[in-house]
């Protein structure tokens, strides 16, 4: 059965030059439904390792794992690119609880990535609820000195693409607490960055800018059930008590690793086309959507063009990027080793937005690159794929940008992304089998198509017939 399948795809490229690009596609989108890998791995990845934090040794397992899963692919490359990356350790689980009325009630949070600590015996001190950090300027010194800020900013319910909803918070978390401590404050508590109301708080990177380390205060994010909890009690006691503990730690950076293989092109083997996902993600939950599913699709992309006989023209890489969520030193390295090996990379493809039901792509390049790609959308409408537009194409492809290279982003459905993000409940089983394969064959479909068609601006536009 295995044999067959593997045969069939490459007897209908190598023999059938009338092939169409629909049966191209129609090939690849069965190899990932009816013999996918993606699903596979990224149970080994969620479930066998875990979370995979910067600096950890879980991240380092994902690291000789994913290596070891791409060398038995019989790709032309497989290795791994030094980095030096960022540790930073949360510690003991984090504890919190408000009194009020000489009640005491417990809520749920964590510690922000790259926070400092409580003191040991924690912290305590009244609460003042702010919108977002801007409004601690017209508060002023008086009314934040010694107090805790309570950032309670939600995400706007009615954006449809939620990133955008997410987008509109995330400053608060990233600098919430350098600008309270200018006005005195003792600590941060920041609403969850989470689309819906429940239990679970949302981890995620903040930093403390050029602040003086003396002056740092620990940040943390609530869930959004006890934002709520606590917005409400603070309405009715203004002077109500909040307690937090907090052990996490920053230690000396350490050496880690991008994981890369490579398919050599047939023609052009010095033009390379990057297809990635970061390898690294936050340690609450497994990292499943966040970005298990980014990495585990981009492997599959390589396993599929060889799976379907496809013998690139273009040099194919893909590129497990270390370190995305607290430091993006990864893909920072990849692009500045590209740049000194003098790589021509003519596109790169980006997979961090959850492994859910694929909805197209987000292209950032020049009006010519956009128009000969919008040709292709009839080739991705049996798919349902039609979302295509000019944006942001992701993070870690992001240092490569340059006026030749065309950077895309799959995108999804987003509307429970932010459900899972960066919390204990981004984990395997939500994510779906069939939504994940049909990702890794979206994202294939469109690196076959360039390379065939190529995108430098210079050539002419070839019509794409079928
Ligand atoms: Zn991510």
């Amino acid at each position: 059965m295995k044999i067959r399948l593997l045969l069939v795809p490459i007897f209908l490229y190598s023999f059938c030059n009338a092939q169409t690009d629909q049966d191209i596609l129609k090939t690849i989108y069965k190899t990932s439904l009816t013999n996918g890998m993606s699903y596979q791995w990224l149970d080994y990845l969620s479930n066998t390792i875990g979370g995979r934090l910067s600096g950890s040794t879980n991240a380092e397992l994902a690291v000789q794992y994913t290596k070891k899963e791409l060398e038995k692919l019989g790709l032309d490359k497989v290795w791994l690119q030094p980095v030096m990356v960022p540790k930073w350790v949360r510690g003991e689980k984090e504890m919190a609880y408000f009194t009020t009325s000489g009640e005491l009630k417990k809520v749920n949070i964590c510690a922000l990535g790259g926070s400092i600590a409580t003191p040991e015996n924690g912290l305590k001190a009244k609460v003042i609820e702010v919108g977002s950090y801007e409004d601690l300027e017209s508060l002023g010194e008086a009314k934040v000195k010694g107090k805790i800020v309570f950032i309670n900013r939600a995400l706007q319910p009615d954006l449809i693409n939620t990133f955008e909803a997410y987008g509109g918070c995330s400053t608060e978390r990233y600098r919430g607490a350098a600008e309270a401590a200018k006005y005195g404050a003792v600590g941060t508590i920041v609403r969850s960055l989470s689309s819906r109301q429940d239990d679970y708080p949302h981890t995620g990177s903040m930093s403390y800018g050029d602040l003086p380390v003396k002056k740092r205060i620990p940040s943390a994010a609530i869930s959004t059930n006890d934002a709520v909890k606590l917005s409400e009690a603070l309405k009715r006691d203004k002077d109500l008590e909040f307690f937090f503990e907090m052990s996490c730690q920053q230690f000396d950076d350490v050496e880690s690793y991008n994981v890369i293989g490579e398919i050599t092109g047939s023609e052009f083997p010095n033009e390379y086309i990057a297809v990635g996902g970061h390898l690294d993600s936050w340690d609450l939950g497994d990292g499943a959507h966040d970005d298990g599913a980014g990495v585990v699709q981009s492997m599959d992309v390589l396993r599929m063009l060889k799976e379907s006989g496809i013998q690139p023209k273009r040099s194919i890489r893909v590129v497990l990027f270390m370190n995305e969520e607290n430091g993006l030193r990864g893909g920072r390295k990849y692009a500045e080793v590209a740049k000194e090996k003098g790589e021509k990379h003519v596109f790169a493809l980006e997979s961090d937005a959850g492994g859910f039901t694929p909805r197209g792509f987000s292209f950032d390049g020049n009006d010519l690159m956009l128009k000969k790609i919008d040709a292709w959308r009839p080739l991705f409408k049996p798919y349902l794929i039609h979302f295509f537009e000019k944006g942001y194409s992701g993070a870690d492809i992001g240092p490569l940008k340059n006026d030749n290279i065309l950077l895309a982003g799959l995108r999804p459905d987003s509307q429970r992304y932010f459900d899972h993000h960066h919390a204990t409940n981004d984990t395997f089983e939500h994510v779906n089998k069939r939504e994940l394969e049909l990702g890794a064959a979206t994202m294939t479909a469109l690196v076959y198509l360039v390379d065939k068609y190529g995108v430098e601006t210079s050539l002419e536009m070839k019509e794409i017939k079928d």
